[in-house]
């Protein structure tokens, strides 16, 4: 992926992630920030400069872990290693929640938040199962910073209860081969491909994605499928039957057998 700029806590080059980055993007601007929360001269740019912030990059640690209950998918909402994305889907939450600042935000503290989420099933009576993937797109972001493999090897080795994360990606190449046991539910999140296209910008296809779901039920990830939002443009009707044809055509007799299917 390519970024404009790095801005960046310096703390966060006490982290093995954060000295990872900073090798990794070592060609770019790097501006020190005081805190990934506010950055001034990102709140002061216009609204007109949203996409371009996008092309940023901002590097920070954690330091907020509450997690939220959830009666969803998940017991919890867990805050994970991102926030923010840069694709730039038109209805996205964060939009609302971080207003222009909805750029990517990485969280090198990685093993403090692994650590949290393993002890916390450890001690919960019954399996629990916490959503990582509420603040971002943990498929994009792995491609930046390898965190999916990391986690997904971990917990399946340490983990009690379950994780899941939805995506909007087909990039699901690395995480093929990880040791999750089970442990990790993967959900892609589908729309028709018109409504990609001018609604969801600068995320994977349809096709791309029945691919990617296809592959991680095939390598024993529980998988499920979201159609979300469903959006009330004219003719909606006809694209979102469209879309149910397309699953039917292009959804593997493994995945059709084994996924689940919310709609929201
Ligand atoms: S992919 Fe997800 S996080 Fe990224 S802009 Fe779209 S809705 Fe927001």
């Amino acid at each position: 992926m390519k970024f404009d700029a790095v801005y960046y806590e310096p703390a966060s080059l006490t982290y093995p992630l954060g000295r990872m980055l900073r090798e990794n993007f070592g060609e770019l601007p790097w501006i020190p920030i005081e805190s990934h929360n506010s950055i001034k001269e990102m709140q002061e740019k216009p609204n007109s400069e949203f996409g371009k912030m996008k092309r940023n990059l901002i590097i920070g640690i954690r330091k907020t872990h509450k997690y939220v209950e959830n009666h969803k998918v998940s017991d919890f909402l867990a805050p994970y290693t991102s926030s923010g994305c840069t694709a730039m889907c038109l209805y996205c939450y964060l939009v609302c929640n971080y207003n222009k600042c909805a750029y990517l935000r990485l969280f090198v503290n990685r093993e403090q938040m692994l650590d949290r989420l393993i002890k916390r099933g450890k001690e919960s009576g019954k399996p629990l199962t916490f959503e990582i993937g509420s603040n971002s797109d943990l498929v994009l972001e792995n491609t930046v910073t390898g965190n999916l493999e990391y986690t997904i090897n971990r917990f399946g080795e340490e983990g009690v209860g379950k994780l899941t994360f939805p995506t909007k990606f087909n990039m699901v190449e690395p995480l093929l081969n990880l040791e999750h046991r089970g442990k990790v539910i993967f959900r892609m999140s589908v729309n028709p491909q018109p409504i990609i296209q001018k609604i969801e910008l600068g995320t994977s296809g349809l096709k791309q994605r029945i691919e990617a779901v296809n592959r991680m039920c095939e390598a024993g990830y529980p998988c499920g499928l979201l159609i979300a939002p469903v959006i009330l443009v004219e003719g909606w009707r006809d694209l979102y039957r469209g879309l149910l044809e397309e699953l039917k055509a292009g959804l593997s007799g493994k995945m059709k057998k084994r996924c689940f299917l919310k709609l929201f």
